[in-house]
């Protein structure tokens, strides 16, 4: 079976460190409704909630995000309607992984987030999931700290990640639900796994693809010369 080494993980956070396989998050369309409107976008008015989660769903199971769609239809643009559409979600909605604050308590790597994510969503849904405690806020790169730099055209917030990840970009692996988040990374020489259930699996930007963000945890190998980093022995001692 194929192994990576690894000394740090990147992870991102949406749908790849929770996982709702056939659909969005259930409170997204509802949220996105609100934000539509609150944004003020032209022909929401006659826009019903069963409409725009069919339309929510699909856009999800079929291109991993209904962002690009919204933002084409309606013309609000994406950091903005994401900023937004955030403030409506519901985190209990999220199923959470029972094994993973379990994985992680035993995973003596440093762990980073790299999401597009505003920090008061992320610090819900991390909250929410159990897994608060290994991603102290330093540890967290959020894109509208880099401009809204998306992790599918812009190296920035990949950069940031791997300045916190401490160690050799060829000893890092970043975590994704979504494959063109995957292409930079790959390029900067970070080793790369897809989460979930994108039919891009193959491409020369992924080198290995599960089901399950807890099913990363075994393929993982340390780097020989390995040093346990302070602030994982810290979150591993709060289990
Ligand atoms: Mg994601």
């Amino acid at each position: 079976m194929k192994r990576i080494i690894a000394a740090a993980c990147i992870w991102d956070m949406d749908h790849t460190l929770y996982h709702h396989p056939d659909a969005d998050i259930p409170s997204f369309a509802a949220a996105t409704l609100t934000a539509l409107r609150t944004l003020g976008a032209p022909g929401v008015d006659v826009l019903t909630l069963a409409q725009l989660k069919s339309i929510t769903d699909y856009e999800y199971r079929t291109n991993g995000s209904s962002y690009p769609y919204i933002e084409r239809t309606y013309g609000i643009a994406r950091a903005e309607l994401e900023a937004e559409t955030q403030n409506h979600l519901i985190p209990n909605d999220i199923l959470p992984c029972s094994e993973l604050p379990i994985l992680f308590a035993s995973c003596p790597r440093r762990h980073i987030i790299n999401t597009h994510a505003a920090p008061r969503w992320a610090a819900q849904v991390l909250d929410h999931i159990g897994l608060t405690p290994f991603f102290p806020p330093q540890n967290i790169v959020y894109h509208a700290n880099h401009g809204f730099a998306s992790k599918s055209t812009s190296p920035s917030t990949h950069q940031a990640a791997l300045a916190l990840a401490g160690c050799d970009v060829a000893d890092v692996v970043m975590i994704e639900d979504a494959e063109k988040n995957l292409r930079i990374p790959k390029e900067m020489g970070m080793k790369t796994v897809l989460v979930g259930h994108h039919s891009e699996r193959n491409g020369s930007h992924i080198d290995m693809w599960v089901e399950r963000a807890a099913d990363v945890f075994s393929l993982l190998d340390l780097p020989p010369d390995f040093i346990v980093a302070p602030a994982n022995k810290i979150a591993a001692t709060r289990q």
